[in-house]
């Protein structure tokens, strides 16, 4: 028998006692302010009932306590910057705007080890850094506004996350106020440790629905000294595909291989005032390390490598005024295509490098494989992992086209990725737009998660709804 887990609404006796515990300055039910959020990337949106703003964990924790007390959903909320649906509060409820939580906390130099609270943005992080020669390496187009615990809540990858790794790879240990209202520390505090079960790793990418992060533990990575960058346009995607296999299977690491495709290269080249440039398929290849001889060994190599590619136009940044010019193209994709038609919708997945000629060229027809009038596509992503954003655009007002946007999913995700082997998701999570694909992912493994959300949160209050909760039958009464 299938248990229907109900909700209570939130009433003015309930925005009291939240009232007490943050003060009304940081509470808001405006509708105008209550409608900010209720959406994020995605073009799903539900209004919550009420917002609130803690200052600290025990703020948080006194919240999430009542909010168990009573049943009502609560959705923790960095910048809303996710671009799965995953920050949307889909049974109303609180949500958790943890932007106030924004205090470095401690940067301990000698032990390459940072503390920061959730809502410390991602660009300021590294800007304080910096200042040490220093960097949390993650760096996702959206740096300069996502939080560092919307970057745990969805394991953020980023530009150079070939090189570096993910949010993940950089995380010691979590502070996380669990469903309960208990406060909870993952990890050791030292920078190699084999005395626990891995609650850090559970936790990050669990896109807020087991606990709500409040301060993290990062280790450090030094700066490095010098990077080489040089920009190919390819005349098809497969060439530039091909170029990407060719650079991993010579054993070369660089830190960036971005790719854009032909109308993403063109709608970012106008959008970021690159003039003059051939009609092609954007590739970036960037290497950088400690020592410049080593740097450029290893980039001559790359390069080599993908002009076997034969590429229709090529050229080396100078320096890194013109390196940042030649990524500020890449770094404006989402909103380059956002100009070109009413509604963008960003997908994210992954293939086997091997498999991303296939994967592209595949990608690359949906559009005319549906054949709907008004209905687009760009895609673009991080190629050297295999990571690639198709990204569609459209009007949802007409119907044709909505309609459209959902059979795209289907032929993406099911016809294309997943038969290939591939992953419904390098980077954005499940949020709700994914979850109807994962158990054809995941199989059966999915079941263990819905078992470890039942234990942690069996009034199933945290960010009910999304992929990695469970579907369990919610409604709201
Ligand atoms: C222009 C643009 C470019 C982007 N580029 C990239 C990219 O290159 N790589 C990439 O990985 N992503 C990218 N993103 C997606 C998004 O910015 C990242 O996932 C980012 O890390 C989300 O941070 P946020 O603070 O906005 O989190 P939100 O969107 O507010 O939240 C994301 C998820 O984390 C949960 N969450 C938030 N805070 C907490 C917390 N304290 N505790 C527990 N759960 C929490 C939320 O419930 C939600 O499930 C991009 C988005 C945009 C708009």
């Amino acid at each position: 028998m299938v248990n229907v887990m109900s909700y209570n609404k939130v009433t003015d006796r309930l925005i009291k006692e939240l009232e007490h515990i943050v003060g009304s300055e940081n509470l808001t039910t405006k509708p105008e302010e209550l409608y900010c959020y209720s959406f994020d990337g995605t073009i799903q949106h539900h209004i919550p009932e009420v917002v609130v703003r803690p200052k600290d964990t025990s703020q948080v924790s006194e919240i999430v306590k009542l909010a168990n007390r009573e049943k009502i959903p609560i959705t923790p909320r960095g910048s809303g910057t996710g671009l799965s649906g995953a920050t949307i509060p889909t049974f109303g409820g609180i949500v958790m705007d943890t932007t106030r939580m924004n205090q470095i906390l401690d940067i301990d130099i000698e032990n390459m080890i940072a503390i920061v609270e959730a809502g410390v943005i991602c660009d300021g992080l590294n800007a304080e850094l910096a200042k040490y020669g220093y960097c949390f390496p993650p760096d996702p187009g959206s740096s300069s506004i996502c939080t560092i615990g919307g970057m745990v809540g969805t394991n953020a990858g980023g530009n150079k996350a070939l090189k570096y790794g993910v949010t993940k790879d950089h995380v010691l240990w979590l502070e996380v106020v669990l469903p309960s209202g208990e406060i909870i520390k993952t990890g050791s505090h030292v920078l190699k440790s084999s005395s626990a079960l891995d609650i850090t790793r559970l936790m990050i990418g669990s896109e807020g629905v087991l606990g709500i992060v409040t301060k993290v533990g990062i280790k450090l990575t030094p700066l490095p000294k010098y990077t080489s960058t040089e920009l190919f346009l390819f005349d098809a995607v497969a060439a530039a595909a091909k170029a990407v296999v060719k650079v991993r299977v010579a054993g070369i690491v660089p830190t960036m291989l971005e790719f854009m495709d032909l109308p993403t290269t063109e709608a970012t080249f106008e959008y970021a005032g690159l003039e003059g440039y051939p009609e092609g398929y954007y590739l970036l290849l960037e290497c950088d390390g400690f020592h410049q001889e080593a740097v450029e060994s290893e980039f001559t190599k790359a390069v080599e490598f993908s002009m076997t590619e034969k590429p229709i136009y090529y050229e080396k940044a100078e320096d890194l005024k013109h390196r940042d010019k030649l990524l500020s193209a890449r770094k404006s994709a989402l909103p380059a295509l956002s100009r070109l038609r009413p509604t963008t919708c960003i997908e994210d997945c992954t293939v086997l490098v091997t498999k991303l000629p296939e994967a592209a060229m595949k990608i690359e027809e949906i559009p005319s494989q549906l054949g709907v009038e008004g209905f687009g596509l760009g895609n673009f992503g991080h190629v050297g992992d295999g990571n690639m954003h198709p990204t569609f655009f459209f009007d949802e007002r007409v119907d044709s086209q909505r309609e459209a946007f959902y059979k795209a999913l289907d032929i993406l995700y099911k016809d294309i990725v997943i038969p290939l082997g591939g992953s419904i998701t390098g980077e954005h999570g499940l949020g709700i737009v994914k979850t109807p694909y994962i158990g054809h992912e995941l199989g059966s493994t999915v079941k263990i998660w819905y078992d470890i959300k039942k234990l942690l949160d069996p009034n199933l209050i945290l960010n009910p709804g999304k992929g990695k909760g469970g579907p369990y039958p919610l409604v709201c009464e």
